[in-house]
C-alpha cells in the first residue's frame, strides 16, 4: 500500500527523555520508517508503511508499545489530519460553523482547564513551601516532624501515586521512582526537611518547565495567526469562469482558484493572489519579516498572511489554501522540529546512559564504604542520595530542543524558514557561500539595452528589431526564467502574443526551444545555439558587460538580444555582512557569460578568481563540490567539518540546493521546486537575511553550548563534592532543578534575539549597488 506520514497529538507527554524512549521503542517496529516525538509541540511524526495490518490495531500497538514507557500517554490525530478527513467528507455536512464554534469553545475551555490547573499546582506548592519553612520556626521544633510529613504528602502525592502506578504496570523506571526512593530514603534516615525540600523543588522545576514550553509554543503560535480561517467571497467560478457573484463569507479551504474575493482593512490576506481592483498598502512583516509596507494596486500579487491596511482589494486567487504562502510557512515551520540536529541526538543518546550510570555510581556509593569498609550506612546512604537527587537529565533533554525550537521561531519571525534543526547546526559551521547569479545576486530584471539584426543566411535581408523581439517572445512564452519574462514584458507593452507553441523544451541555464505552425524558434545563449546545430553566429557585440541571447528560426540564426540586468541593491553590503559574519570565501557560480559574470561578480565585491561562468545546472553541482573539496583539503580538514552554504533562486539551481549542505533559497515564495529543493527559504529577495541567519545559528550554538556546559559542569561538581562529604541534599537540589530552570531560561533568550545587520527601515532605492542603499547603525 505504500508509505504514509502521519502527525499525532501525544497526550499527557510528562518527561522529555520519556519521548526519546519512546522514540526507540516505535523505531523498533518492522513497519516504521521514520519516528520523531517533538517535545515541544507534543507533536509525533511517524511514516510507516501501511500494508497487510488493520491501520488501528498497527496504532495501537505504537500506543501500547508508548504506554510502556509513560502509563498514561494516548495519541490522537492532530487537528491539520482531522481537518484533512473533515475536508473529505465535506459537502454531506453543510453545517460547518456550529462544529467550528464548538472547537473554538472547547479550545477556550482547555485553556481555561489549563490555567485553573496551574494555579491550583502553585497554590499546593506554596502551601508546601510554607510549611517547610514553619517546621524551621524553633517555636514549632517539636512538631516539625508532623509539618514536614504533611508539606511531603501534600506536594508528593501525584509522583507517589505516579511511582505506583507505574510499578502496577511494570514499567517503573522514570524520574517519578528517583523522587521517590531519594525522598523515602531521605525520610528513613532522618533527613525529612530534605525529603520535603526535594519534593517541593522538583514540583517547581515541573511547573517552570511547563511554563517555559508554553512561553515557546505560544511564539510559534503567533505564527498560526497568518492564516485566516475564512475569506469573504464576491465572485465565484463555475468551469473556469467567474459567473457567481455572491459575497459572503466562506472556509478558506472551500475557495478555487480564479474566484474573487474582498479584503477589507485591517484584515489578514487569506489566500495568494492578483489584485483586480482597488489600491491598498499592506503589512507584510508577517511573512518577510519586512517592517516597510508595501503599496499594491491592480495587477500586483498579493500574499496569504500580509495585512491589508488602508483600502479595500478585490483579489482574484491564484493558489488554493493548501498552496498558499501562510499555509506552507505554517507547514514548513510546524514540521523543522523533526528534523533534528546532532547536538539533540547526541543529548537524547547522552540520556539514555546518563541515568542508569548515576544511578549505578549511588549504590556503590550506598555499599561499597558500608560493606566492604564498614563505615557508618548513613553518611554514605546519604551521599549516594545526591546522586539519585541529581540523576535526571532533564534540564539538558529539554533545553536544547528548546534552543532550535526558539531559533526556528526567531528566524520566521525574520522572514527566514529554516526547515530543520539540522541545518540551523551547518550553517553555523559554515565557511564558504556559492551564490548564483541571475535572480540571486542580481535582480533578475533584464532590461533591454539593443537587437541586433543579423544578416539571413540565406537572403540580403534582414529582419526587423520589432520582428526579432516578437519571435523571441513567443518562444518564451511558457519560459519563467527572468530572461523570458524580461522578453515579454518588453513585448507585450504594444503587442499581444499571437501564435502559441505547439511543443516548449527549456534546457535550463541554456535557452528555450518552440515549435509553431511557421517553424521552429531557438532562444538562448551560444552554448544553446552549438548544441542545436545553428551556425554563423558572429557575436559583433562589443559591449562585454550585458547578457546576449541569441534568436535563430529554423536554426537559421536570425538576430540577437542584448540584456542587462543590475546587481540587487543591497547585494554588495550584503556580502561584506556574510564576511563578517564569519564566511571566509564567498564564489560565484553562473551559467551567463564570462565577460558580464565577472563584471557583476567584481563589481559587488567577489574575487576574480571565484568567479565560473559558463555552466549548465548540472556543472553547478560539480563546481560547488570541486569548491568545498578544495577548500576543506587546504585547510587539512578533509572538508569534512566545515559546510558550505548554496544560494540560489530555485529555478535551475535545484541540483545544487538539494545536495548542498545548506541550501538557500531566495525570493521564491512562489515556485515549489525552489521550496522542496532548498533547507532554508528566504521570503523575499533581501540578500541580508543570509548574515542574518548565520549570527542565529551561531547565537543557538552557543545558548547549546552554554547550556550543556552549566548542566553537566554543575552536576558534576555537586557529585564530587557529594562523595566527598562537601554538598548536601540541598544543593543536589539546586544542580538538578536549579539547573534545568537556568538553562530554560537561558534557552528563552533566543526569542528576543535581534539578528544583524540591523537595518534601518529605509526603502532601498531601485539604484545600481550602491553602498549607502543600506545604512546600518
Ligand atoms: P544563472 O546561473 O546566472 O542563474 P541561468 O543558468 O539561469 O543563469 O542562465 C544562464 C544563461 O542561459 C543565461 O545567461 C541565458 O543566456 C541562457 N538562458 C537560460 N534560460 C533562458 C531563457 N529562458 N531564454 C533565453 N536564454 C536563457
Ligand atoms: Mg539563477
Amino acid at each position: 500500500m505504500g508509505n504514509v506520514v502521519k502527525y499525532f497529538d501525544v497526550k499527557n507527554l510528562g518527561c522529555a527523555s520519556c519521548a526519546a524512549k519512546m522514540e526507540h521503542e516505535i523505531q523498533k517496529m518492522e513497519e516504521v520508517q521514520f519516528v520523531s516525538i517533538d517535545i515541544i509541540t507534543k507533536v509525533m511524526k511517524i511514516k510507516y508503511n501501511k500494508n497487510k495490518e488493520n491501520e488501528s490495531d498497527f496504532l495501537k500497538r505504537i500506543e501500547a508499545s508508548m504506554k510502556k514507557i509513560e502509563h498514561d500517554v494516548y495519541i490522537e490525530l492532530t487537528d491539520e489530519n482531522k481537518n484533512k478527513n473533515k475536508n473529505k467528507t465535506e459537502g454531506k455536512n453543510k453545517n460547518k460553523t456550529e462544529g467550528k464554534d464548538k472547537t473554538v469553545s472547547e479550545n477556550f475551555f482547555i485553556k481555561d482547564l489549563k490555567k485553573r490547573e496551574k494555579l491550583k499546582e502553585i497554590a499546593i506548592i506554596a502551601t508546601s513551601l510554607i510549611l517547610l519553612l514553619i517546621s524551621f520556626v524553633p517555636y514549632f521544633k517539636p512538631y516539625s516532624f508532623i509539618i514536614c510529613i504533611v508539606s511531603y504528602f501534600l506536594v508528593g502525592t501525584p509522583v507517589l501515586m505516579k511511582t505506583a502506578r507505574n510499578i502496577k504496570s511494570k514499567n517503573f523506571f522514570d524520574e517519578n521512582l528517583l523522587m521517590t526512593i531519594a525522598t523515602v530514603v531521605a525520610i528513613v534516615i532522618g533527613e525529612y526537611h530534605e525529603a520535603v525540600a526535594v519534593m517541593v523543588f522538583y514540583r517547581i522545576g515541573e511547573l517552570l518547565q511547563q511554563m517555559a514550553l508554553d512561553n515557546s509554543k505560544d511564539s510559534i503560535n503567533s505564527l498560526l495567526s497568518i492564516k485566516p480561517d475564512e475569506a469573504r467571497l464576491l465572485c465565484e467560478t463555475e468551469n473556469g469562469a467567474q459567473i457567481i457573484p455572491r459575497t459572503k463569507k466562506k472556509p478558506v479551504e472551500h475557495i478555487k482558484v480564479k474566484d474573487v474575493i474582498q479584503i477589507y482593512p485591517g484584515e489578514r490576506i487569506p489566500l495568494d493572489g492578483f489584485v483586480i481592483s482597488g489600491k491598498s498598502r499592506i503589512d507584510v512583516s508577517s511573512i518577510t519579516g519586512e517592517s516597510m509596507p508595501v503599496d499594491v494596486e491592480p495587477g500586483d500579487e498579493v500574499l496569504s498572511g500580509c495585512v491589508n491596511q488602508t483600502g479595500v482589494l478585490n483579489v482574484e486567487v491564484s493558489k488554493t489554501s493548501k498552496d498558499s504562502t501562510a499555509s506552507r510557512i505554517l507547514d514548513l515551520v510546524m514540521n523543522a522540529s523533526h528534523k533534528k540536529s546532532n547536538a539533540e541526538k547526541f543529548i537524547t543518546k547522552f540520556a539514555r546512559y546518563y541515568t542508569p550510570a548515576v544511578i549505578s555510581a549511588a549504590i556503590l556509593i550506598a555499599a561499597v564504604p558500608t560493606f566492604l569498609f564498614k563505615m557508618p550506612a548513613e553518611v554514605w546512604i546519604y551521599r549516594a542520595l545526591i546522586f539519585i537527587v541529581i540523576s535526571c537529565p532533564c534540564a539538558l533533554v529539554l533545553s536544547v530542543p528548546l534552543c532550535y525550537f526558539g531559533a526556528i521561531g526567531t528566524a520566521s519571525k525574520n522572514g527566514i524558514i529554516i526547515k530543520g534543526s539540522q541545518y540551523i547546526e551547518a550553517l553555523e559551521k559554515s565557511k564558504i557561500a556559492v551564490f548564483d547569479k541571475t535572480g540571486t545576486l542580481t535582480k533578475g530584471d533584464f532590461e533591454i539595452v539593443s537587437i541586433k539584426p543579423a544578416n539571413l543566411g540565406f537572403s540580403e535581408k534582414k529582419l526587423s528589431k520589432d520582428d526579432i523581439l516578437m519571435y523571441a517572445a513567443y518562444a518564451e512564452e511558457k519560459s519563467n526564467h527572468p530572461i523570458a519574462i524580461s522578453i515579454k514584458k518588453e513585448f507585450l507593452k504594444n503587442n499581444k502574443i499571437e501564435s502559441f507553441a505547439k511543443k516548449h523544451e527549456e534546457f535550463p541555464g541554456g535557452g528555450v526551444v518552440s515549435e509553431f505552425e511557421f517553424g521552429e524558434i531557438t532562444v538562448g545563449n551560444y552554448e544553446l545555439m552549438k548544441k542545436r546545430g545553428i551556425k554563423n553566429i558572429t557575436d559583433t557585440i562589443k559591449d562585454k558587460n550585458n547578457t546576449v541571447v541569441f534568436v535563430a528560426i529554423d536554426k537559421n540564426y536570425v538576430g540577437s538580444i542584448m540584456l542587462s540586468d543590475k546587481p540587487k541593491p543591497n547585494a554588495k553590503f550584503a556580502i561584506e555582512e556574510i564576511k563578517k559574519a564569519g564566511i571566509k570565501e564567498i564564489y560565484m557560480l553562473t551559467g551567463d557569460r564570462k565577460s558580464e559574470a565577472e563584471y557583476i561578480g567584481e563589481s559587488i565585491g567577489i574575487k576574480k578568481e571565484n568567479i565560473y561562468s559558463n555552466l549548465r545546472p548540472e556543472h553547478k553541482l560539480e563546481i560547488y563540490e570541486e569548491i568545498k573539496e578544495k577548500n576543506g583539503k587546504e585547510k587539512g580538514k578533509g572538508g569534512r567539518d566545515e559546510s558550505a552554504i548554496f544560494i540560489g533562486d530555485g529555478i535551475n539551481d535545484a541540483p545544487a540546493l538539494v545536495r548542498s549542505d545548506v541550501g538557500i533559497t531566495m525570493g521564491t515564495v512562489g515556485s515549489d521546486a525552489a521550496i522542496e529543493a532548498s533547507d532554508i527559504v528566504i521570503l523575499n529577495d533581501d540578500l541580508t537575511k543570509i548574515p542574518k541567519s548565520i549570527h542565529i545559528s551561531k547565537f543557538t550554538k552557543k545558548l547549546v553550548y552554554q547550556n550543556i556546559i552549566i548542566s553537566l559542569g554543575i552536576k558534576f561538581i555537586v557529585m564530587i563534592l557529594g562523595i566527598t562529604g562537601y554538598a548536601t541534599i540541598w544543593e543536589s537540589v539546586f544542580a538538578d532543578v536549579g539547573v534545568t530552570i537556568i538553562a530554560v531560561i537561558n534557552a528563552q533568550r533566543i526569542l528576543f534575539y535581534k539578528p544583524k545587520p540591523y537595518i534601518k527601515d529605509k526603502i532601498i532605492t531601485d539604484t545600481a549597488c550602491n553602498d549607502k542603499c543600506c545604512s546600518t547603525n
